[in-house]
C-alpha cells in the first residue's frame, strides 16, 4: 500500500505499556505500508509543565523552573529505563535527554535574566516535550530493527510568526518536506517527527497551539500526499459527547469532514480544530483509534455524500464570552476591543460567533478555544472588562461568561423534525443566543453556565435516540 501518517498522542507515549503498544502497531503497519511517517506529542502533562517552567522563568523564579526540569528528567529517564532498549542506544538516549533539558535550562536562565525576551523563547521551551518524545520513540524502533529517526519539525513545518498559535505555510512546508523528509522515505526510514512545533522562515521556533500535534500530522500528510492519517488516542474514537461529562457517550463510526471540524471547533477535545481543513481539501481519510484497542475500527472521517445523512451525531460544549449592551449601532469598535483582549490572553483572534441587534440592544458571543487552557475565560473576561472601562462611552457593555452547546449533524437545517425536538427538550432553559453554522451541520445555543449540564444531558439523549431517524 501507499503512505500512512500516524500520530501518537501524549497518553500513547506517556507510559511503558502504551509505548510497547506504539511499537507493536508500528511493527505491524510497517509490514503493510510502503511508507510510514510517525508524529508524536509530548508525554501527557509535559507541555503543561514546560509552560509553567516558562512562566516561572519570566518571573525570575529560578528554583521553580529548575525543580520542573528535574522532575521532567526523572520522568523521561525512568521511562527509558523500563524500555527494552539496546545498551548502547539507551546510554546515547539518556545523553540526548540531558542535552535537551540542559539547553532548555539555559533558555529559562536567559529568560529570567531578560524577562522581556521574545515569545520565541517560550515556544522554544514548550516544544522540548515533543523533541524528547520523538527521540525515545525513534530509539525504541531501532531496538526492534526498524530504521526510526527522530526529526525536529523545525526543519519541516514553516509557519508565520504568531508565536504560541502559528499557522503553517503549506507551500514553504511542502518544499522543506520534499528536501528533508521524502529522501528518508526512499531509504526505508521511519521518520519520527515532533508534533506541535515549527519554525518561521528565519528559523525562530514556533508552536501550533495546544493540541497542535494533530495539525502537524495533517500538514505532513497533505504535503507527502499520504493515503491515510491515523490518530492514536486513549479513547475509542470521536464520541457523541465528552465521556467525562456524560458516561453514556458512544463512539461515532463515521463523520464527514464538516461534522468533525464543527465538533472540534465547538469543544470536542480529541482533535485540533484546524487540522481538518487541509485533509478535507485533499480528501485524505482520517481514522481516530484507541491505542489500547488497535483492532477496533474507531471513527472514520472522510468525504460523505451529504444527501445521504439524516441524523444528529454529536453534541459538544465549549466556553464563550458574551457581551450585551443597551446600544444599537456599528459593532466594529467593540469587536476590535474583544479581538485585542482575546489575542493578549490566548493568542487567538476573536471569531464572532453571534452578533445580533434589535432596535435598542446588541448581543455578541465569542468562542474561547479549549486549546487556550482552563484559565482563558477568566483572564479574557478581566482583560476585556479592563479595556472596556478605560474607553469612554455612555453605553456600558456587560461581559458574561457563557457556554455554547452545539448539536452536530449534516443538513441539520433540513431536518425540521429534529430541530423541533431539540427546542422541545430545551424547554424551560433560557437561550441567550442561537446560531446555525454556515456548513449547515451545526446548531449552537448560547446558555448560562449553570444550565450546561442539564442541557447537555437532555440533548445527548436526543442524539442517542435520533440515530437512524429520517424525515
Ligand atoms: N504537547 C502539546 C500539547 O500538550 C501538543 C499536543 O499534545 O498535541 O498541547
Ligand atoms: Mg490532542
Amino acid at each position: 500500500m501507499g503512505t500512512l501518517t500516524m500520530k501518537f498522542g501524549g497518553a500513547s507515549v506517556g507510559t511503558t505499556t502504551a509505548l510497547m503498544q506504539v511499537l507493536s502497531i508500528i511493527l505491524q503497519e510497517h509490514e503493510r505500508w510502503e511508507n510510514l511517517i510517525v508524529v508524536v506529542s509530548a508525554l501527557d502533562g509535559v507541555t503543561d509543565m514546560l509552560l509553567e517552567a516558562a512562566h516561572l522563568a519570566q518571573l525570575g523564579n529560578r528554583r521553580g523552573y529548575r525543580r520542573i526540569v528535574a522532575t521532567l528528567r526523572t520522568r523521561h529517564l525512568a521511562l527509558v529505563e523500563n524500555l527494552p532498549l539496546a545498551n548502547s542506544e539507551s546510554g546515547a538516549l539518556q545523553g540526548e535527554i540531558d542535552r535537551l533539558l540542559f539547553d532548555m535550562l539555559d533558555t529559562c536562565q536567559t529568560m529570567s535574566d531578560y524577562p522581556e525576551t521574545s515569545h520565541a523563547a517560550i515556544d522554544q521551551i514548550i516544544g522540548v516535550g515533543e523533541r524528547l518524545a520523538a527521540r525515545i520513540v525513534a530509539v525504541l524502533l531501532r531496538s526492534s530493527n526498524l530504521r526510526g529517526v527522530a526529526v525536529d519539525a523545525t526543519d519541516l513545518i514553516i509557519t508565520d510568526s504568531v508565536f504560541g498559535n502559528a499557522t503553517p505555510s503549506i507551500n514553504l512546508t511542502r518544499q522543506r518536506i520534499k528536501e528533508n523528509l521524502l529522501p528518508m522515505l526512499t531509504r526505508d526510514i521511519i521518520p519520527v517527527v515532533t508534533g506541535f512545533i515549527g519554525a518561521t522562515e528565519g528559523g525562530q521556533p514556533t508552536t501550533l497551539g495546544r493540541g497542535g500535534s494533530d495539525y502537524t500530522a495533517s500538514i505532513i500528510a497533505v504535503c507527502v500526499d499520504a493515503d491515510e492519517v491515523w490518530m492514536w488516542t486513549d479513547v475509542d474514537g470521536m464520541m457523541s459527547t465528552d465521556p467525562q461529562e456524560i458516561s453514556e457517550a458512544q463512539t461515532i463510526p463515521e463523520l464527514s469532514y464538516d461534522e468533525v471540524a464543527e465538533q472540534a471547533y465547538f469543544g470536542a477535545r480529541i482533535l485540533h480544530a484546524r487540522m481538518i481543513g487541509p485533509l478535507r481539501e485533499q480528501r485524505v481519510p482520517l481514522w481516530v483509534k484507541n491505542i489500547f484497542k488497535p483492532r477496533d475500527p474507531g471513527t472514520l472521517i472522510h468525504h460523505i455524500d451529504s444527501d445521504q445523512e439524516h441524523s444528529i451525531k454529536a453534541v459538544a460544549t465549549i466556553h464563550g464570552i458574551s457581551l450585551i449592551s443597551a446600544y444599537s449601532g456599528p459593532l466594529t469598535e467593540i469587536i476590535r476591543l474583544t479581538d485585542e483582549a482575546l489575542f493578549t490572553t490566548t493568542g487567538n483572534h476573536a471569531e464572532v460567533m453571534i452578533s445580533a441587534q434589535s432596535s435598542d440592544r446588541s448581543f455578541l458571543c465569542f468562542v474561547i478555544p479549549t486549546s487556550a487552557g482552563p484559565e482563558a475565560v477568566r483572564t479574557t473576561r478581566s482583560e476585556l472588562e479592563r479595556r472596556l472601562t478605560s474607553r469612554e462611552s455612555k453605553t456600558p457593555w456587560t461581559v458574561q461568561p457563557v457556554v455554547i452547546i452545539t448539536v452536530i449533524g449534516t443538513h441539520i437545517d433540513r431536518q425540521s423534525h429534529l430541530t423541533a425536538r431539540i427546542f422541545d427538550v430545551l424547554s424551560g432553559i433560557q437561550i441567550l443566543g442561537l446560531a446555525q453554522g454556515p456548513s449547515n451541520c451545526s446548531l449552537s445555543f448560547v446558555l448560562k453556565i449553570e444550565n450546561n449540564d442539564d442541557a447537555l444531558h437532555r440533548i445527548h439523549n436526543l442524539v442517542i435516540n435520533s440515530a437512524g431517524d429520517t424525515d
